[in-house]
C-alpha cells in the first residue's frame, strides 16, 4: 500500500494510526458487537464516546469551566448564520476581512444585522494581515456585539500573528484551518469554531467552544434563528438536539488523544513552526518560487507560492504528482500552489516537498 504526501487543503492528510484504530475497530467497537456507524446516538457507549472526545479536547486546550463545547454539523458555513443569530444583540458587529472566509462570514452576518468592517486587505488580494490598532480602537468603544477574525486564511496562506486588542468587546474567531496546529489562550476569545477537517477529523463536524454568558439568554434572534443552530440548547442537550455526526465525533475524539499522546499543543506548534520555516527558507532562497503571503503574515499551516508563469505551475503540480506529491494546487483565488502542512502532514512529507521544488528548479534553469 502506498500513501501519498498528502497536502490538501481539507479535507486533509489524517494520522495514519488514527486510520488503522478505526479500521481495527470498524466491525466491532470496544466489544459492542456493532459499528459506531450503526450505534444509537442515545447509547451508553456513544455518550462515552463523545464525553471522552470533550474532555480530551478541554485538556489540550486547557478550556475554562465557563466555557461550552459543541460538537455540530454544516460546516464552519453554517456558523457564519450561527454567529450572528446567536450574539448579535444590539444589532451591530465588527468584521476583519482577511480572506475569501471572512468576507463569506461578514456577508452572511450583514443579513441579520449591522457588520461594520473593521479592516480589510483586499485591495492587495488579502495577501496580508491589515494593521490591527485601528480595527482594536474601533472595537474598544463598546458598542459592538462582537468582533470577528478568521485567524488562518487557508486560501491566501496568512495567520494573525496577535490579536486584535478588543477591550471588553468578545472576540469571535475562525480557527478551522489553525485549530490544534498551536495552543489557544481561549479566555481571549468569546468564541471559537471550526471545521474539523483540517487538523481536528473528517469533515462533518464542526467544534465550537463558546462562553456561556454569551449564549445563556438563548439566540440573539430567537425569532429566527434556526432550533438546531441555538448555541444555549445545543449545550444544553450535549450536542445531541438531534442525531450528531456520531462517527465524525468518533473520530475526532481519537485525533484529539493523538495530539495529546504526541506531546500536546507546545509540540505540535513546533513541529509545525519547522515545517512552515524549512518551506518559506526554500521559497526565499529559489529564483522560481515565490511566496505570495507577505512575510511577517505568514501562516503555518498554509504555505502559498507561485512562479511567474501559470504554465510552469501547471508543470510543477504535474511533476510533484508524479512523485507521489498530491493537493498542492493552490485556490483559484490566488493561483500558484499551496502546501497545507497540518498536524498529521510529517516532517518527511515536507521534506520529500522541498526536495520535489529543488529538482523542479534544478530542471527548469
Ligand atoms: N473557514 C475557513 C478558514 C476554511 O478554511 C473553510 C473551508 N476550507 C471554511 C471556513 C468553510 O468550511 P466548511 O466547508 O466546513 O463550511
Amino acid at each position: 500500500m502506498a500513501r501519498v504526501h498528502n497536502f490538501s487543503a481539507g479535507p486533509a492528510a489524517l494520522p495514519e494510526c488514527v486510520l488503522r484504530e478505526a479500521q481495527t475497530e470498524l466491525l466491532d467497537y470496544a466489544g459492542s458487537g456493532m459499528s459506531v456507524l450503526e450505534m444509537s446516538h442515545r447509547s451508553a457507549t456513544f455518550q462515552s464516546i463523545i464525553d471522552d472526545a470533550e474532555a480530551s479536547l478541554r485538556r489540550l486546550l486547557g478550556i475554562p469551566g465557563n466555557y461550552r463545547v459543541l460538537f455540530l454539523q454544516g460546516g464552519a458555513t453554517l456558523q457564519f448564520a450561527g454567529i450572528p443569530l446567536n450574539l448579535m444583540r444590539t444589532g451591530r458587529a465588527g468584521y476583519l476581512l482577511t480572506g475569501n472566509f471572512a468576507k463569506l462570514a461578514w456577508k452572511e452576518a450583514c443579513r441579520y444585522g449591522e457588520a461594520e468592517v473593521l479592516a480589510t486587505s483586499e485591495d492587495t488580494n488579502f495577501d496580508r494581515i491589515p494593521n490591527l490598532e485601528a480595527a482594536g480602537e474601533r472595537a474598544s468603544r463598546n458598542d459592538l456585539d462582537y468582533v470577528y477574525i478568521c485567524q488562518n486564511n487557508t486560501i491566501f496562506g496568512t495567520m494573525f500573528s496577535e490579536l486584535p486588542p478588543t477591550g471588553a468587546t468578545p472576540l469571535v474567531a475562525d480557527v478551522s484551518s489553525c485549530f490544534l496546529s498551536l495552543p489557544l489562550e481561549v479566555e481571549r476569545y468569546g468564541l471559537i469554531y471550526a471545521g474539523a477537517q483540517k487538523n481536528a477529523g473528517p469533515a462533518g463536524v464542526t467544534v465550537v467552544i463558546v462562553r456561556e454568558d454569551l449564549i445563556e439568554n438563548g439566540p440573539a434572534r430567537a425569532d429566527i434563528c434556526p432550533t438546531y443552530l441555538g448555541y444555549q440548547l445545543q449545550a444544553a442537550k450535549g450536542s445531541m438536539y438531534n442525531t450528531p455526526n456520531t462517527f465524525g465525533i468518533y473520530l475526532c475524539g481519537k485525533v484529539f488523544r493523538w495530539v495529546e499522546q504526541t506531546g500536546g499543543l507546545t509540540a505540535m506548534e513546533a513541529r509545525n513552526r519547522a515545517k512552515a520555516e524549512l518551506l518559506y527558507d526554500l521559497i526565499d532562497h529559489s529564483e522560481l518560487f515565490h511566496g505570495t503571503a507577505q512575510p511577517t503574515s505568514r501562516s503555518i499551516a498554509n504555505v502559498t507560492f507561485r512562479t511567474d508563469d501559470a504554465n510552469t505551475d501547471a508543470a510543477f503540480i504535474a511533476f510533484a504528482r508524479e512523485r507521489g506529491i498530491e493537493g498542492v494546487k493552490g485556490h483559484r483565488l490566488v493561483g500558484g500552489m499551496r502546501a497545507s502542512i497540518y498536524n498529521a502532514v510529517s516532517m518527511e512529507s515536507v521534506e520529500a516537498l522541498a526536495t520535489c521544488m529543488r529538482n523542479f528548479e534544478a530542471s527548469w534553469s
